[in-house]
């Protein structure tokens, strides 16, 4: 309770603010930081978000979107430096160690800013003066409307751009209103958001119904070849090399969502997607229900995530890291299946 009184009083008066999410941000963390920030604009605050990354073009449609700062953009990299030292509160949104800033971690880390953590995440590390975070959350985006109507009493703030935003994050991150944390709660804040002025209809419609003819060429030469299914292990991966997404000019965002196709397979529990990278192999894991996939990315590949949503990362070459994969699968079918069998011996 100290946490949150120190937290009101810190953002009672004007602060320069920066406002940060992971590398490569989803909706859920650019919806969340964007929401946020014409929030904070309201209250009289200096609000400046920095990415370090760019993301998807699906995204760019949301308020404020053309005054963020992508840390990876060498010619805006010092102006995103000065604004972290200059910082007095310092927000990061959406993810739970400061490891997933990549480049930017180190300046956040030296900045002697207040560090506010607003996060949804499993395990979050001790690196802010005040979490806002709980894992039955659906979206980060969802613990704004709450940190903002509920403790800060400023629902009246709250306009239909607001809620464009916050509505854009947790439709994806409940995967369209259709994962098992689409609760009560959700259904409920939604609903508010759409009263506020949040257009489901035309969000839903530039996330998820907009695509380049590239990217839909990319979506059927994956799934023809470059999908491998293991019925024996329930598993089915992609492996995506780095000739594969410049053959098909992959633009960042593309190759969002492609592993649900392989986790939609009949009997498929586990799903993976491989993707080469300039910096590595990115991971992403997606599982059903009674299979948790979170352990494995932390215990294997340098990652975590949700129980059914995962990531990590791998430094050997694309062909060793599924071979890897496949091989951990195989060693640890007891432990990754063994709640299903508990579950189908009912
Ligand atoms: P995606 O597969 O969509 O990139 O990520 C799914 C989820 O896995 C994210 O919401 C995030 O929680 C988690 N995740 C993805 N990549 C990483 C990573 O490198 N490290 C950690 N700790 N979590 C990750
Ligand atoms: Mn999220």
């Amino acid at each position: 309770m100290q946490a949150l009184e120190l937290f009101k009083n810190k953002i009672a008066s004007p602060a320069k603010i920066v406002i940060t999410t992971h590398h490569k941000p989803d909706a859920d963390a650019l919806g969340s930081s964007l929401g946020l920030k014409n929030y904070l604009i309201k209250k009289g605050h200096e609000v400046t978000v920095i990415t370090p990354s760019d993301y998807p073009s699906f995204l760019h449609w949301m308020k404020g979107n053309e005054e963020v700062i992508n840390f990876e953009d060498k010619s805006h990299q010092k102006e995103a430096i000065q604004k972290i030292e200059a910082a007095e509160i310092i927000f990061c949104l959406d993810f739970s160690c400061l490891s997933r800033l990549q480049s930017m971690q180190d300046h956040v880390k030296n900045s002697s800013a207040y560090i506010v953590n607003i996060d949804h995440h499993q395990d979050p590390k001790d690196f802010s003066q005040f979490s806002y975070w709980s894992t039955d959350a659906a979206a980060t985006c969802e613990l704004v409307y709450e940190l903002i109507v509920d403790e800060l009493g400023d629902k009246d703030l709250l306009d239909a751009d607001i809620a464009d935003c916050l509505y854009a994050g947790i439709m994806t991150d409940t995967g369209g209103f259709r994962h098992p944390n689409t609760t009560k709660n959700v259904h409920l804040i939604t609903a508010e958001l759409i009263e506020l002025g949040a257009d489901n209809t035309k969000i839903s419609k530039l996330i998820y119904d907009t695509n380049s003819v590239n990217r839909l060429k990319f979506i059927g030469f994956a799934i023809s070849r470059r999908l491998v299914i293991n019925q024996d292990l329930r598993i089915a991966y992609f492996a995506i090399s780095k000739k594969d997404l410049k053959k098909y000019a992959s633009q960042t965002g593309d190759t969002e969502g492609l592993v649900n196709y392989a986790l939609s397979i009949d009997g498929i529990k586990i799903a993976a997607l491989f993707t080469e990278r300039e910096d590595g192999i990115k991971i992403s894991f997606r599982s059903v229900e009674e299979v948790a996939v979170n352990k494995f990315a932390q215990e294997h590949f340098n990652g975590g995530g949700h129980k059914n949503a995962s990531g990590g990362k791998s430094d050997l070459t694309l062909s060793e890291t599924t071979e890897k994969f496949e091989q951990l699968i195989k060693d640890n079918t007891n432990t990754l299946y063994n709640q299903l069998e508990l579950i189908h011996e009912k």
